[in-house]
């Protein structure tokens, strides 16, 4: 264990570390501090938090309780299922929006777990409409109108259409009336301020409501986004919320795999699937224990890094389902036996930098990461149960 995690609080998770080939640490402190980071940007809004994807992949029954202790109220997930699993995870008075809302036929299972769910549509809104006929009581919702991204939500045409129906809105409690940015994270994009004039246009033809709009991305675009509730998810697991700017949140995730066996390859050698590296000299290859079942994505076998320490070392050859070589020729000996660890993802080189080679975005990265990993929660000074 490194010296600067020893010191810490740590709860574990997945397979034991003596057996599991690769150790996946996730700070939750980190979290926490990215969490008020966000919040303090976004003053004056409700800060939630997104905790979608299983937390982006971190563990949502880890992450959603310490966001809690640093003073989240609201979460978001995207499907009933994830906000019954998460339900038990976060205090009764907690709101649980579901930003799907329900397929025709499950609007009773939210009543009965205590999620609210996003309404994206005319028959989602007639759907929700006769549930809370049906039980005599106003239900509330949130309401999410399309401003641009043609992805979820209302259009103007569909608020015409409740707009002439005499039931229209009748029973939902419309408790928050939202919209989602298309490109929040180019602060130079117009998209962004038309999307906004749009969400307001279309909030005129309804009594004044709680209103969000920003993502991560979206609040670092300023205040004038903030409005009501802000729905960080990124930026809270350090994904950086804008791809120009230095990245101001602190990185989350290390995720270390063990060396298996090591060799040394000649000329007359190829390396993996295909033979696709073969060396031009002598070198020392590592099999390491972490593949593309493992998250790892099989493009970054181009441009891909494991690092030990500060020392960057090549990734060769084609990634196997469960392993990937790595060109240790450069590093000590003692350090590189099979047994030590190298680090694929951690401080120096983060989600961003790993997304960067393998031709995607951070988001990709954390919620491909795999199952088959020892996971160390680190939460200084905080018990977990
Ligand atoms: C995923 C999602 C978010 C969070 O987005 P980040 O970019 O991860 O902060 C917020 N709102 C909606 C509607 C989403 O789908």
């Amino acid at each position: 264990m490194p010296h600067s995690l020893s010191a810490l609080h740590l709860s574990e998770a997945g397979w034991p570390r003596a057996r599991a080939g690769a150790t996946l640490t996730i700070d939750l402190d980190a979290i926490r501090a990215n969490y008020r980071t966000v919040c303090a940007l976004a003053a004056g809004a409700e800060c939630a938090a997104v905790v979608k994807a299983d937390a982006y992949g971190l563990g949502a029954a880890r992450v959603a309780p310490m966001l809690e202790r640093a003073g989240a109220r609201t979460f978001f997930v995207a499907h009933i299922d994830e906000g019954i699993a998460l339900r038990p995870h976060v205090a009764p008075t907690s709101r649980i929006f579901v930003l799907h809302g329900p397929l025709a036929g499950a609007e009773a299972d939210c009543v009965r777990h205590d999620l609210v769910p996003v309404l994206n549509s005319v028959e989602q809104i007639g759907a929700w409409r006769a549930l809370a006929h049906e039980l005599g009581r106003a239900l509330p919702a949130a309401v999410q109108f399309d401003t641009g991204m043609s992805r979820f939500g209302l259009s103007e045409q569909d608020l015409d259409r409740i707009d002439a129906d005499p039931a229209g809105w009748r029973g939902i409690d419309r408790c928050l009336v939202m919209s989602h940015l298309a490109c929040a994270d180019d602060p130079s994009d117009p998209a962004s301020a038309h999307q906004r004039e749009r969400l307001l246009a279309m909030c005129t033809r309804l009594p004044a409501r709680p209103l969000s709009l920003a993502a991560s991305s979206g609040i670092f675009l300023g205040p004038e986004f903030h409005f009501d509730l802000v729905r960080p998810g990124a930026a809270l697991y350090g994904v950086a919320p804008n791809a120009t700017a230095p990245n101001p949140m602190r990185p989350v995730v290390r995720l270390q795999a063990r060396i298996l066996q090591t060799r040394t390859v000649g000329p007359t050698d190829g390396v993996g699937y295909g033979l696709t590296y073969r060396p031009a000299g002598t070198r020392r290859i590592a099999t390491i224990a972490a593949g593309y079942a493992d998250g790892i994505m099989r493009r970054v076998a181009h441009d891909g890094r494991a690092w030990l320490g500060a020392q960057s070392l090549p990734i060769v050859g084609r990634i196997s389902m469960d392993s990937m070589a790595v060109d240790i020729t450069d590093a000590p000996e003692p350090l590189t036996a099979p047994g030590a660890m190298l680090d694929l993802l951690g401080p120096q080189h983060g989600v961003d930098e790993v997304a960067r080679a393998a031709g995607t975005i951070g988001y990709e990265i954390l919620t491909s990461l795999g199952h088959r990993y020892h996971r160390a929660y680190v939460a200084d000074g905080v018990a977990l149960s």
